[in-house]
């Protein structure tokens, strides 16, 4: 017989004998067990035919009866060594393996030390038998509490990978968004750019606060702020989610329009251009109306650019047209 085989006989063994010892509401010590462990196994004739014929009359399986049978035919010597203590110590081992195995399964590390308990008793055990369960308790022991610390750990870690991936996040966020109005700053639109091919049909519009500089002198740096913050809520209540609005410098905006032509942007440009116009802004503390404000804006498409920075030089020369020809108004490129 093969070792493995061995073992598979001696662990079902263990388990038959487990499973009589419940059925016949038999303590599990050690003396019942190495009993039952030879009755199971066939071990000893005598033994064998002792319980059956207790078992055929009926008779209840007694503590007296096994001690006695236990004392009859059962020596504390080689025959419980081999027949019940090595078994029992291998299937013990598996168990351990399992468990290292299982670090992360509370139920079956549970259920081995449910296992344990019912084999604990208070009564007396054999040395080796207690040997092998304080082993295990201790194993099983560490085994939860090292469970217990990588579990630990690990949600620790776990919470600073999260605060990473979410400051991550924020510095992402900010790296391309302009904090003062919300819109794309250059490095956002850069990268929004990125994922769009040149040799498609895009437009863009540049947007100038007319005269700002004069808020600013009449109103202060605040007011001009506020300002800004207002023509860009404008601008995005006319984009749409394809376009990229972008704050492209103090009071100048960029709007690409991806696959769209010029007569499309223009209409955009001049819609911003209106609400601006009709925009009226009240200064709280005084309560006054701040004077009209207006933009003006250039137009482009990419037909003769090779590239964006290319479309962006002929919106802005749109706009210096724009504002040469008297302000608040849209110019398209040529
Ligand atoms: P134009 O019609 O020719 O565009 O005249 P303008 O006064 O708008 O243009 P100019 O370039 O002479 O002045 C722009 C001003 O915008 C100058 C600068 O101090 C102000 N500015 C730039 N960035 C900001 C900002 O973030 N906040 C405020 N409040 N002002 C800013
Ligand atoms: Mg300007
Ligand atoms: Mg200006």
């Amino acid at each position: 017989m093969s070792s493995d085989k061995n073992y598979q006989v001696t662990s079902n063994f263990s388990e038959l004998t487990h499973d009589f010892l419940s059925s016949h509401l038999i303590a599990p010590t050690p003396v019942n067990y190495a009993v039952i462990y030879l009755y199971i196994s066939n071990e000893n004739e005598q033994l064998s035919a002792a319980i059956d014929t207790k078992v055929q009359q009926n008779g209840l399986i007694t503590a007296d009866f096994m001690a006695d049978l236990f004392k009859r035919y059962i020596s504390f010597s080689e025959q419980i060594e081999n027949t019940v203590i090595s078994p029992f110590e291998v299937t013990l081992n598996k168990t351990l393996d399992q468990i290292s195995l299982q670090v992360g399964n509370g139920e079956k590390v549970t259920k081995s030390l449910e296992k344990l308990n019912t084999i604990l008793t208070k009564t007396e055990h054999h040395k080796s038998l207690k040997h092998i369960v304080g082993y295990l308790f201790d194993t099983i022991s560490s085994t939860k509490d090292q469970h217990q610390t990588l579990s630990q750990e690990l949600s620790a870690t776990q919470q600073e990978i999260n605060q990473l991936k979410d400051k991550l996040a924020s510095s992402r966020e900010e790296a391309f968004v302009d904090s003062l109005t919300g819109l794309l700053n250059r490095r956002g639109c850069d990268d929004k750019l990125q994922a769009l091919s040149f040799t498609d049909t895009h437009s863009s519009i540049i947007i100038d606060i007319d005269h700002f500089k004069k808020i600013n002198d009449n109103f202060g740096h605040f007011i001009g702020d506020k300002v800004i913050q207002r023509i860009a809520k404008t601008i995005k209540g006319h984009v749409n989610d394809q376009d990229v609005a972008v704050r492209f410098g103090g009071e100048e905006f960029l709007v690409v329009m991806p696959n769209k032509s010029i007569p499309e942007a223009k209409k955009t440009a001049e819609n911003i251009r209106l609400s601006v116009e009709k925009m009226k802004l009240i200064q709280k503390e005084t309560n006054t109306y701040l004077p009209p404000i207006s933009v003006s804006i250039g137009i482009a498409q990419n037909k003769n650019t090779p590239d964006w920075a290319g479309l962006f030089k002929q919106a802005d020369d749109a706009l210096y047209q724009a504002k040469n020809s008297g302000r608040n108004r849209c110019i398209c490129a040529l």
